[in-house]
């Protein structure tokens, strides 16, 4: 075989041609063993970005970042491993909910999750805002977990698809994000590289989310259920409204609180709808139920009975945190100042702009602007109105909460994330679609 150039590569690349299985893996590996330079691995990643990568070219880039560090081998757990992974909101807490959830159904949750960069929180900053909290397990203590209780999420290590962590610091410094291909094949190397053998995708679509087009939500999403159904990873997706935060609460400790409300059987509608639609798809990948209403319904029991909430405790137990905190939230970490945001005019709520509110929630301390910053776990936001209800001239809109002195422009944002208008806006979906290896389907007509 001839000798193999990252300079050929990137030309034949920025000319529009497809690459070979084995152009790709040159690429990955020469650049993740760190003999490709950064500058001509992102020369390669931008003629990408312009021309775009075939179904087979994604599946090739997928899979030589999902191999470059060790796959997570859970063949000793029993049953069907249904991993869950949202492309990143504002207030999206639905993994708190749904791995108690699943695991009080009897199916087992192995999940590696990030922490929060920017304007989206991550669940490992909302998990170790629970005092003693061990978000980082070691391989061995995580699978044992499964065994024993049914659930572990732990903290991605080093060792997880090594080539997506290389290439997306990257991409992030060269403005080769929001590219779908490569978007998609990052996903899903390290869903793959994760283990399980189900998995159901949250694609987050509207202004607090990557991708701002129900379009372009769709493509990516059936992008991501191809590259895993022809990898043997059972993928399903939903394709999910992001143009307002999830629930109430924005932060860490606050968004727990929520989560344990939910877990307990209140909880806001749209998070309560979501998890039981993410949850439903998640039981029928295990095989646990026949049907959409059939999976509602034990989740559903599941909820009333306690079943979930205990197992809450029993999984905060065994990650080393105060479990009493599922019987008396007010033992999370709290903050010393309490703002109020209130409305100059009366009207009805037309928006919330999910990315100011998430913009202000780290500022408050809740998020990090720069990799490794620490967070504050008692900072957040608590909305006191969602889109579509009435508020009065100086009814609060909203609760900062923060140890920082200075939390004016966080204040700002928030006011300018509500827009209010004279009339009530039409409602939105808050499912859009159910994308499977059959095709897309419009939610309402395959929800049963
Ligand atoms: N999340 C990822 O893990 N990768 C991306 O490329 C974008 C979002």
């Amino acid at each position: 075989m001839d000798k193999m150039y990252a300079y050929d590569l990137i030309l034949k690349k920025r000319r529009g041609f497809e690459m070979t299985t084995g152009e790709i893996n040159f690429l990955v590996d020469g650049y993740t063993r760190g003999d490709i330079p950064d500058y001509q691995m992102a020369a390669w990643l931008m003629a990408v970005f312009f021309q775009g990568l075939t179904l087979r070219e994604t599946v090739d880039l997928t899979m030589a970042m999902a191999y470059s560090g060790t796959r997570l081998d859970l063949s000793t757990v029993p049953g069907v491993k249904v991993d869950k992974h949202s492309t990143g909101g504002v207030g999206d807490k639905t993994t708190l909910v749904l791995a108690p959830l699943l695991a009080a159904c009897g199916v087992p949750v192995a999940k590696m999750s990030g922490r929060g960069l920017g304007h989206t929180g991550g669940t490992i900053d909302k998990l170790a805002s629970i005092p003693g909290f061990k978000a980082d397990l070691d391989i061995e203590t995580f699978r044992r977990q499964v065994q024993e209780i049914g659930l572990a999420v732990t903290g991605a290590g080093p060792e997880l698809a090594p080539a997506d962590k290389k290439i997306y610091a990257l991409r992030d410094a060269t403005a080769t994000v929001d590219s779908i291909p490569l978007i998609a094949s990052s996903v899903m190397a390290k869903k793959i590289a994760g283990g399980a053998d189900a998995l159901v995708l949250d694609v987050k679509v509207g202004n607090g989310a990557f991708v701002k087009e129900v379009d372009a939500a769709l493509s990516l999403a059936r992008m991501m259920v191809n590259i895993g159904n022809s990898t043997g990873l059972k993928t399903v997706a939903l394709i999910t409204d992001m143009n307002q935060p999830l629930g109430s609460t924005v932060g860490n400790a606050v968004e727990v609180e929520e989560a344990i409300n939910t877990l307990r059987g209140g909880g806001p509608e749209d998070l309560v709808n979501l998890c039981l639609a993410l949850g439903s798809e998640m039981m029928l990948l295990a095989g646990r139920a026949k049907d959409r209403p059939g999976a509602r319904a034990l989740l559903e029991d599941a909820l009333a009975s306690g079943a979930a909430l205990s197992k809450f405790a029993a999984w905060v137990r065994a990650q080393g945190g105060d479990e009493t905190v599922a019987r008396d939230p007010s033992r999370l970490p709290r903050a010393t100042r309490q703002v109020t945001v209130t409305a100059h005019a009366g009207g009805y709520v037309c928006k919330i702009a999910a990315e100011k509110i998430g913009r202000a929630a780290m500022l408050l301390g809740a998020g990090r602007q720069v990799k490794d910053a620490p967070v504050d776990p008692a900072a957040g936001i608590v909305l006191k109105k969602k889109v579509g209800e009435a508020v009065r001239k100086n009814e609060p809109l909203a609760v900062l909460q923060t140890n920082r002195d200075y939390f004016a422009d966080a204040e700002n944002l928030v006011r300018e994330a509500f827009a209010l208008g004279p009339t009530p806006p039409e409602p939105r979906p808050l499912i859009h679609y159910l994308v499977n290896a059959e095709g897309a389907f419009a939610y309402e007509e395959v929800e049963g």
